[in-house]
C-alpha cells in the first residue's frame, strides 16, 4: 500500500512511495517562495529509494541553494505544479511538496527552515525546531 500519492495540478504527473516521510519541513527559503509562488513550502523528506513517478511531461530546474550546492528542483512541464526537489545537501532523500499530495492533511509540519527568510507576516509555530537556514 502507498504511504504517499500525489500529482500535478494538470493529473499528468503522479507520485507514490511506500515509505513513509521522514520528516514535513515548512522552508521559508526565498527560492521556495519563488518557486511556489507564496510565503513558503511544505515538504515532505521522503527517502528517493522507492519513489515513484509516472508521466511523461516531468521538467527540472537546478539552481544552487543557500548552501551553494544545487537544488534540482522537479516540476509538470504542462500545467507548472511544483512536485519535488532533489537537494545536494541531503543525497538519498527528496523534498516532495505537500501540497500535490492526495491528501495533504495527512501529514503536519515538524520543523522550520530559513527562518530569517520568513515573511514578517507569516505566523511560526516556535514550539517547533525552528532553523535560521538549514541544519545541514
Ligand atoms: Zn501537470
Ligand atoms: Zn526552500
Amino acid at each position: 500500500m502507498n504511504t504517499i500519492n500525489g500529482n500535478c495540478l494538470c493529473g499528468a504527473i503522479h507520485y507514490s512511495s511506500q515509505l513513509a516521510p521522514l520528516s514535513v519541513a515548512v522552508c521559508h527559503c526565498s527560492d521556495c517562495q519563488k518557486q511556489s509562488g507564496s510565503a513558503f513550502s511544505v515538504n515532505l523528506l521522503v527517502p528517493a529509494e522507492g519513489f515513484v513517478v509516472e508521466g511523461t511531461s516531468l521538467g527540472c530546474y537546478t539552481k544552487a541553494g543557500g548552501s551553494g550546492l544545487p537544488v534540482k528542483r522537479y516540476f509538470c512541464a504542462g500545467c507548472g505544479s511544483a512536485l519535488y526537489s532533489e537537494v545536494a545537501t541531503m543525497p538519498g532523500v527528496l523534498a516532495v511538496k505537500a501540497g500535490t499530495l492526495a491528501n495533504p492533511a495527512s501529514v503536519t509540519p515538524n520543523l522550520h527552515l530559513w527562518c530569517s527568510a520568513a515573511q514578517p507576516w507569516v505566523v511560526i509555530d516556535r514550539t517547533l525546531p525552528c532553523f535560521e537556514q538549514t541544519p545541514v
